[in-house]
């Protein structure tokens, strides 16, 4: 059996401009030219630098970018949105999909995302699925539940054998954007979790391959302790993927895990 990706996902959101984007990455592969498996950098980036960024890590072993979205439609009048088809004919291998700025600013439903994530495994595109509870739900200690009606609600509309190109994204809300990041016992346990509700859908050995990255205010300080966590696969990480250094020593305590 293969070990289990590791993954720093950077998540840029809709930030930098192009020259600032071309900056950040040139000073990121010129820090960690390469990145040997398991291990994987994935750059998150918005549509119009899919194409240009692809370029700038093209060679650099273990580097890949995805997509922020994609439309829930193969195709169609839909102004303004991008297919899964696009992304594909784009040699583009991972999407974001579930977003929590997505869910709710979006208003995207666990209907919109099972479609979303059928999208993007019939265009062989492996959908990092995210999901995480609100501060309320954590307040009434009914995480685990939430989380589980996530998965169920939306991913579980994959059968194990697309399933098997998932990875998740597990990112409380709370801890999104705000500094506070969720002490390594909390992710640890909800990442658990996570395995145990993919075991009882995929079994166990299917569950046993899924990365579950951790996402809410990951830096370079604070990497190490989650790395650690024996069902942490990785991070998904927003405000400090925009900065190389940061995101470098991210890379660094990945791989040296
Ligand atoms: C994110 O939005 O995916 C994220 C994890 O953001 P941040 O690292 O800034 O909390």
């Amino acid at each position: 059996m293969t070990a289990r990706k590791k993954i720093a996902a950077a998540n840029w959101k809709m930030n930098l401009t192009w020259p600032e984007a071309t900056e950040l990455v040139n000073a990121l592969v010129d820090s960690i030219e390469a990145v040997n498996d398991p291990c994987q950098v994935i750059l998150a980036v918005p549509f119009p630098y899919l194409q240009s960024v692809s370029a700038l890590v093209k060679g650099h072993i273990g580097y890949s970018v995805a997509a922020q979205n994609c439309h829930q439609k193969a195709a169609g009048a839909y102004t303004g949105e991008v297919s899964a088809v696009m992304l594909q004919a784009m040699e583009i291998a991972y999407c974001l999909v579930g977003h929590s700025e997505r869910r709710e600013y979006n208003g995207e439903t666990h209907a919109v995302l099972a479609d979303k994530l059928v999208r993007c495994i019939e265009n062989k595109i492996s959908p990092i699925f995210c999901c995480g509870e609100p501060l309320a739900i954590r307040d009434q200690e009914k995480q685990n539940e939430y989380v589980a009606k996530q998965l169920q609600e939306a991913l579980f509309v994959l059968s194990s054998d697309q399933a098997a190109s998932a990875v998740i994204a597990y990112e409380p809300i709370w801890a999104i954007g705000t500094g506070r990041t969720a002490s390594s016992q909390q992710a640890q346990a909800m990442h658990r979790h996570i395995r145990s509700v993919l075991a009882s859908q995929y079994g166990e050995a299917l569950a046993g391959q899924i990365p579950i990255l951790y996402g809410g205010s990951v830096k370079a300080s604070n990497a190490d302790e989650l790395f650690a966590c024996p069902d942490v696969d990785g991070a998904l990480v927003g405000g400090a993927s925009l900065v190389a250094s940061e995101f470098s020593a991210i890379v660094r305590s990945l791989t040296s895990a």
